[in-house]
């Protein structure tokens, strides 16, 4: 059964991917679509998934193990794209495809000892906080550099490009300044070839301003109530 409103808010998220990429003389294909589905149950996923979505992003190790085993059937790219906490890696090390908050050393080395036990490099984006907001995770734009150099020292992490969230806004226009920052990032950090880094995603843009990020270079968006509807909490 396909479940009617999932389907027509896909179908308006693609519309709207095609107009930005059209804008911005950009082809469909370099953009990703991650399907965000925190509070959101398997049933749910499900119909998402046979409508296309091939990956998943969660911000809750807990919700990535509950999650992933009832998902087994299905061939998906898992995201955790939430703050992680060093002593739940081991629970995700070998789900998630790749990690998008790495935004501290204690995180690395964990990152780094997990992978290694299990063979396996883990691919991750570093997180930067652009705006500098108090009460969002990430690296200061000045000390990307300096983190990556680091990061050469533990060989099962690959750098796979940066992460960012725009501070809110009413008016999405006004986080545009936000993107292109961190788009120049990006190429700045790519053009220095580091052996440890490959700059392939950057990963910006959620449900109110994917389609300024995508004007602004994103090639991975992060889109949950634009998909499933607003979320419901449960209380705590
Ligand atoms: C929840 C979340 C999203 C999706 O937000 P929507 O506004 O529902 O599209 C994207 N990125 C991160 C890191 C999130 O936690």
């Amino acid at each position: 059964m396909v479940n009617i409103s999932i389907n027509e808010n896909i179908k308006e998220i693609e519309r709207k991917i095609n107009e930005a990429c059209k804008r911005t003389n950009r082809s469909r294909e370099d953009i990703n679509l991650i399907a965000v589905t925190k509070t959101i149950s398997v049933d749910i996923i499900s119909e998402a998934i046979e409508l296309g979505m091939t990956d998943i992003g969660e911000n809750k190790v807990q919700e990535i193990t509950a999650k992933y085993d009832a998902l087994n059937d299905y061939d998906l790219t898992w995201h955790m794209i939430g703050h992680l906490q060093s002593n739940k890696v081991k629970y995700i090390i070998d789900k998630v495809d790749l990690i998008h908050s790495l935004d501290r050393k204690s995180l690395a080395k964990e990152l780094n000892k997990r992978a290694k036990k299990i063979d396996r490099v883990i691919n991750a984006l570093v997180q930067v906080n652009i705006a500098e907001e108090e009460s969002k995770f990430g690296l200061k734009k000045e000390d990307v550099m300096d983190f990556l150099k680091m990061l050469e020292g533990y060989p099962y992490i690959k750098v796979k490009g940066l992460m960012v969230m725009a501070p809110y806004a009413e008016e999405s226009e006004n986080v545009r300044y936000v993107f292109r920052d961190a788009k120049a990032l990006f190429e700045k950090i790519k053009k220095k070839e580091l052996s440890n880094v490959e700059m392939k995603y950057l990963s910006m843009g959620m449900t109110n301003d994917f389609e300024i990020a995508i004007e602004e270079g994103a090639n991975l968006i992060r889109v949950g109530t634009g998909i499933f509807g607003k979320r419901k909490y449960k209380e705590e």
